[in-house]
């Protein structure tokens, strides 16, 4: 284990596009500096809309080969974030996407929603023992905003890390891993609300405007522990996000997913801490997801 670099990032997330929008500056920034940055993408998004009409045959009730091409994209994505460790829960195409909730898609055989948490954690156990992180990022337990595999990921991340320090779990996965650190993705309400006003403000060419409840994870600000200012790597995240071309269309500082709803890119990257202690001093926020933890 003295091989793995000093500090160790995991980020599990339901679909792929969803690490970008969430966490793609706070990646590239870690990435950049020499970190392990360790991406599980739970499901390929099989159950996505695509919004480029000449890509429109990909669909899941047409061709149904979203999945694979969006294999693709994420490649796309982690090479403009410099993230060379993505991997897939279980293997791609182990988990389907569950599409939104209330659909019959959830209850499918192979969804991702319809497993277990104690049949999917032990994939995610076996990264966790292997790649030995201090710190882990995922959703809220509403998955930012309800969509059952968010939801699912949270479910799973917060299992695995719980098994992955038992010593007496699958000792065949590994020996046991105690994650230092973790954090939900959130977004300041402040934040959300300064972005909407300066994207009505900028008029961008999206046929809509979103609203503060589109964002996943937002919360009142005395919440967040935890911010990281992603601002030299915007540009990096916007061209992740773009290479996700299937999801999203982004216009300089916005984008839109398939409802055509702009929202602004947000480059500070916001967290709330549930597990480890802060590094930072009382009442103020940490500026690094690694602060306090020892190699
Ligand atoms: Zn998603």
């Amino acid at each position: 284990m003295t091989d793995l670099p000093a500090r160790r990032l995991l980020l599990v997330h339901a679909h792929p596009d969803d690490e970008s929008i969430n966490n793609g500056a706070t990646m590239a920034k870690y990435a950049a500096e020499g970190a392990q940055v360790t991406l599980v993408t739970c499901t390929l998004g099989e159950e996505g809309e695509v919004i480029p009409p000449d890509l429109a045959h990909l669909a899941p009730d047409r061709e149904d080969r979203l999945g694979p091409h969006r294999v693709g994209e994420l490649a796309d994505a982690m090479r403009e974030l410099g993230v060379r460790d993505h991997r897939f829960l279980g293997g791609p195409g182990r988990f389907r996407d569950s599409g939104m909730m209330g659909l019959p898609q959830n209850h499918r055989e192979g969804a991702f929603w319809h497993t277990p948490v104690d049949d999917a954690a032990p994939y995610l156990v076996e990264v966790i023992r292997a790649v030995r992180p201090q710190v882990l990022v995922t959703y809220d337990p509403n998955g930012g905003y309800g969509h059952p595999d968010h939801i699912q990921a949270h479910r799973v991340a917060m299992r695995a890390a719980e098994l992955a320090a038992e010593r007496a779990f699958r000792r065949d996965l590994g020996p046991e891993h105690d994650i230092a650190k973790i954090y939900w993705n959130r977004v300041p309400r402040s934040v959300a609300e300064e972005g909407f006003a300066r994207l009505k403000a900028a008029g961008a060419d999206f046929p809509g405007i979103g609203e503060i409840s589109d964002v996943p994870g937002v919360v009142d600000d005395r919440e967040i522990t935890t911010e990281i200012d992603g601002t030299p790597y915007a540009g990096r995240k916007a061209a992740a996000m773009r290479a996700h071309v299937t999801q999203i269309a982004v216009d300089g500082p916005f984008f839109a997913l398939s409802n055509d709803l702009g929202q602004p890119i947000f480059t500070t990257e916001y967290y709330q801490l549930v597990k480890g202690v802060s590094g930072a001093p009382e009442g103020e926020r940490e500026h690094d997801l690694f602060a306090g933890v020892t190699a």
